[in-house]
């Protein structure tokens, strides 16, 4: 049995004490909550606070940050290693969210290439920052998805495929099985749409398939994998509820007490 993980991408959004008004709003409306894991991912610059609410209170809510950098130190004017996040009690960290990857394709086929296009995180970029989270002791959330442009030319498995290969480069079997993929649809992502169920299922099952051919079946078996994009309490149950989807990360609706704890709920 996979125990779901529940994970809110808090994004570029909460200033300090929001941060912390929030997160004990969620310790209140979660207390006793058993039924699934979970994570908290604010910015930077709200971690340590939600850090030590999160901890002064005892909960079990993990902590995780939106991202890191792949080296350990050195001149890197405004990046933050992995070292600085374990520090401040971080367990989990996002990467490859598909507002920091870059496709060097055709900009016309993105949802906000403006955006989309910023950071520019490659495949082997993603890979490397999902060794450096392992080496620093957390469990990366990898993304993977496609764009709308790549879904229409039919391209949506291609591309999922090669991404979660890519990602799981050069990592272990067994510790592969310890780790949690996210399939986000580029398109669904703050956009309202939501991929339906029974399709989020059929990619989340494809990633699985990936997985035991690169790692086994041991691995594919343990492995969590979420759907993100545009889940809301009213949309929860019935994706959740999918065989191969193992929790959500969740964008917008993570930022409102009752409909993040909705959420969480719903993966009971
Ligand atoms: C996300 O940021 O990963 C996300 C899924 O956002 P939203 O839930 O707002 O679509």
């Amino acid at each position: 049995m996979r125990r779901p993980l529940v994970a809110g991408n808090w994004k570029m959004n909460k200033t300090t004490g929001d941060a912390v008004a929030l997160t004990s709003g969620l310790i209140t409306e979660l207390a006793g909550f058993t039924g699934a894991d979970a994570l908290l991912c604010p910015p930077f610059t709200a971690l340590a606070a939600v850090g030590e609410t999160l901890r002064s209170q005892g909960s079990a809510i993990a902590l995780g940050a939106q991202d890191l950098f792949i080296q350990d130190s050195g001149a890197f004017t405004g990046m933050v290693a992995p070292g600085m996040l374990t520090d401040l009690g971080c367990t989990y960290v996002i990467v490859g969210h598909s507002e920091r990857r870059g496709r060097f394709g055709t900009i016309e086929d993105w949802m906000t290439p403006e955006v989309l296009a910023l950071f520019g995180d490659s495949d082997a970029t993603v890979n490397a920052k999902a060794k450096k989270a392992l080496a620093a002791g957390m469990t990366p959330i990898i993304c993977f998805g496609e764009t709308i442009g790549e879904r229409k030319a039919g391209q949506t498995d291609t591309v999922c495929e090669a991404q979660v290969r890519a990602a799981l480069a050069g990592i272990d079997n067994a510790t592969i099985g310890q780790l949690v993929l996210a399939y986000e649809p580029v398109w669904a992502i703050g956009t309202g749409e939501t991929c339906d169920a029974p399709e989020a299922n059929r990619v989340c099952g494809l990633a699985r398939s990936v997985v035991a051919s690169v790692a086994g079946q041991a691995a594919a078996d343990g492995i969590r994998i979420q759907y993100g994009g545009s889940v809301k309490p009213d949309n929860a149950a019935e994706l959740l509820g999918q065989e191969h989807i193992d929790g959500a990360l969740v964008g917008g609706a993570s930022l409102k007490v009752d409909s993040f704890a909705a959420i969480v709920r719903a993966a009971r």
